[in-house]
């Protein structure tokens, strides 16, 4: 199978997760960042955006009729890409996402994202240039604990820190479904230098206790997230004696923590 798409045309691979639920994926550029298209009732949304380098629009009105919203498991770049899109966005409330949503990305910030090197293989046709993250001021936002409705969905939000400060899972208690974003995916998973250890491991214990849970939907890297390995996480966050993660932690083949300095 050819796993790297290269042109406009293919650029997004989609798999049916479950009758509702949608799987985009953009395996071209090296975040390999997914998104979750939920067709609900009388609505869609998608879990985040992916990166911003082609229509998400398109992909969403191929499979759906449906107005469709944007909910955000945080704001950096690679999940709200194509926010501009679309005319209802909801994202975590955090006093960095007010500015973002107001000013988006600069070209000049954004550039290092389209560099040669971040491309599996060839650089794709038709890359908008210069390449920047649209404003959505349209933005709305939610805290921990709210539940987001989207018949039959009920999404409960969970502030889960740790990669950023402003992070959010979402749980469909019914389904037994977490979308995981930036907490739970097979590679590295970046956590803020300052705190992020500590914030991180209270979030894995929030998802590790949550009841009825069957089924992991990660932001990265596949389309799925097996169980154990969120237990193999929790495992690993044990062993860590420090107050800070210090140096990078392999926790089993691609899957790592590794300390990042983010600003936000
Ligand atoms: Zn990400």
């Amino acid at each position: 199978m050819n796993r790297v798409p290269h042109a406009k045309e293919n650029w997004y691979t989609t798999k049916q997760i479950t009758d509702r639920i949608i799987g985009i994926a953009e395996w071209g550029h090296t975040e390999e960042v997914l998104s979750f298209l939920l067709i609900g009732d009388h609505e869609a949304a998608v879990i985040d955006t992916c990166c911003g380098f082609f229509s998400l629009k398109e992909i969403v009105q191929q499979h759906t009729d449906l107005p469709c919203k944007v909910i955000n498991t945080h704001q950096h770049f690679d999940h709200i890409g194509n926010n501009f899109e679309f005319d209802q966005v909801l994202m975590p409330d955090h006093p960095e996402n007010h500015t973002r949503a107001k000013e988006g990305l600069s070209a000049e910030f954004c550039a290092e994202f389209v560099e040669p090197k971040q491309f599996w293989g060839k650089v794709p046709a038709g890359l908008p240039d210069p390449f920047s993250i649209k404003p959505f001021p349209q933005a709305t936002f939610f805290k921990d604990g709210d539940i987001l409705e989207l018949e039959p969905f009920k999404l409960e939000v969970l502030h889960t820190p740790g990669h950023c400060a402003d992070h959010c899972c979402f749980y469909e208690r019914n389904m037994g479904i977490l979308f995981g974003g930036d907490n739970l995916y097979d590679g590295p998973i970046f956590l803020q230098e300052k705190g992020g250890l500590a914030e991180y491991r209270q979030s894995i214990e929030r998802l590790c206790a949550l009841p009825g849970l069957k089924q992991i939907l990660p932001s990265h890297n596949g389309f799925n997230f097996p169980m154990s390995k969120l237990h193999q996480i929790r495992d690993a966050l044990a062993e860590i004696k420090t107050a800070e993660l210090e140096e990078t932690v392999v926790i089993d083949g691609p899957m790592l923590l590794m300390p990042v300095p983010y600003a936000a």
